[in-house]
């Protein structure tokens, strides 16, 4: 006889809707933190990790996303050489200063400025007239907080005037790294602005850029595992990421407790898992992190080929239960959670984060352009022309082109099956204007529920369950042709 028929169905994230709660004035989108900590070692600044998928993270992808504060875990399948090889190329990623700024011109309009901000991404924009004489900084943190400008009025109401930009101004032609960085500490500033003699704006540089990027690794539970972590730790990698499929099992037990036997500083996470038990086992083999997920990837086949998976939320809640009993019953270690698979939107990314402290991203990350897949153009031809860049490969690590056969425990080719597949997702453009658009999305939604950071969210958010009568009205526009 079955051991057990469930019949309540499993639930994804566009199932749920997330209810507004109180907010105070001051839980504004710019007030609200996505810092995230995974470890004492570990704090992001965004709670996004890169899929360990050979389609997705590379060096690009591991630079760009650790930049804005994530994490870009580096596949299990690269070899020794080549996985720690980016990993040393990221440690030694130095702040460099931002040679060409995108400027603004002084008599051009507000909404001009905030769209630049929306395509490019970036905050602060400096000011100039026509002789590239820098006239002040048009920030947009700065501008939601005291605007009383309207949009078609010139920006430079509504920038901060170079009078007032003191501590963030110098003028020193042919400023070396080195010299920036000590007037940044020295005058507490998160960023300057470099004037030649003449005022005329040279380039910028920002603090945050000075901190170490951090970036992860990718093992299997293989018999190279160790060589794999030694020279992963050597190169200074902040997080090992057991990878497999299914992480409920011996090998993955072994592995976890024998890193933790070498206390190595970096913590260890573990996954994947979709159960109440797998969730216990990983944490009680001493697993830092538990990563969650299986057969919700956008290239996974898995439930189709071998009907084994879980619905991704419901998932997330048993792991969850699975770390509250830990915790009250078995030891007081908060073990932080990683939402791994299906996760396609911002509406999906903040479903999943009113339970996980991070989601890791595959498919919505590979239709960027520092993701490792090729792009192609509308003809379906190789380009290496950004303008022509329509559509991008993608592939999973169970797939024939990945012919990943240790990390689903396939001991011979001959035993091989694919439980995943290959194809193409749209081209996105950079990674950054179109992350923070996300983030943005995500800060908006925690404003609505009154939160100013991710674990209020987690400790007070409250999500509902649509009928699917009530997902047709509530899930998008509905009863009208939609303009596109
Ligand atoms: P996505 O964000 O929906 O694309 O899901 C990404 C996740 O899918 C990865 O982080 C892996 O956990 C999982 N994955 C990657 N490759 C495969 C595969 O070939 N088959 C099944 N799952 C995969």
């Amino acid at each position: 006889m079955v051991k057990q028929v469930i019949l309540e169905p499993g639930r994804t994230y566009q199932e749920f809707s997330l209810l507004p709660g109180y907010t105070k004035k001051d839980c504004t989108i710019t007030d609200i933190s996505l810092e995230t900590v995974l470890d004492d070692l570990i704090h992001l600044r965004i709670p996004i990790l890169s899929a360990a998928m050979t389609s997705v993270t590379g060096y690009d992808m591991a630079l760009a996303l650790g930049k804005e504060g994530g994490l870009g875990v580096l596949p299990a399948r690269l070899s020794i050489e080549e996985q720690i090889g980016i990993v040393r190329k990221i440690k030694e990623y130095e702040m460099g200063f931002v040679e060409e700024p995108t400027t603004i011109r002084d008599n051009a309009t507000i909404e001009e400025a905030l769209r630049i901000v929306e395509r490019q991404g970036h905050s602060k924009i400096p000011v100039v007239d026509k002789n590239n004489e820098f006239k002040g900084m048009f920030d947009y943190k700065y501008y939601i907080k005291t605007a009383s400008a309207t949009p078609a009025d010139c920006v430079t109401k509504a920038m901060i005037p170079q009078d007032e930009m003191k501590k963030h101004t110098i003028n020193c032609p042919g400023m070396l790294v080195g010299q920036a960085k000590c007037a940044m500490f020295e005058r507490s500033a998160n960023y300057l602005v470099v004037l030649d003699s003449e005022g005329r704006l040279e380039k910028l540089a920002f603090k945050k850029d000075e901190e170490k990027i951090k970036v992860a690794s990718a093992i299997s539970t293989h018999s190279d595992w160790q060589k794999r972590v030694e020279a992963n730790i050597a190169e200074g990698v902040d997080l090992i990421v057991i990878d497999t499929s299914d992480a409920q099992n011996e090998f993955t037990e072994e592995v976890i407790r024998a890193y933790k036997q070498s206390r190595y500083k970096a913590p260890i996470c573990a996954g994947n898992i979709v159960t109440y038990d797998g969730a216990m086992c990983l944490m009680k083999a001493g697993a830092d992190i538990i990563k969650i997920g299986m057969s919700s990837g956008s290239i996974c086949i898995t439930k189709r080929e071998k009907a084994v998976g879980r619905a991704p939320m419901t998932a997330l809640m048993d792991a969850d239960k699975a770390r509250k009993d830990y915790f009250m019953k078995i030891s007081e270690r908060y073990v932080p959670i990683i939402m791994d698979g299906g996760i396609t939107s911002a509406a999906d990314m903040i479903i999943a984060l009113t339970i996980a402290d991070a989601v890791m991203l595959g498919g919505y990350l590979n239709g960027f352009h520092e993701a490792v897949g090729e792009k192609f153009d509308e003809h379906g031809q190789i380009t290496n022309d950004e303008h022509a860049m329509r559509e991008v490969a993608t592939w999973g690590e169970g797939s024939k082109r990945a012919q990943n056969l240790d990390r689903y425990g396939h001991s011979t080719k001959t035993t091989f099956f694919p439980e995943g597949v290959e194809g193409t997702v749209p081209y996105k453009g950079r990674l950054k204007p179109g992350l923070i658009r996300d983030l943005t999305k995500i800060r908006a939604a925690m404003s609505n529920a009154g939160c100013y950071n991710l674990r209020q969210f987690r400790n007070e958010a409250v999500i509902e369950l649509n009928s699917p009568y009530a997902g047709d009205i509530i899930g998008s526009a509905h009863s009208i042709k939609e303009k596109r």
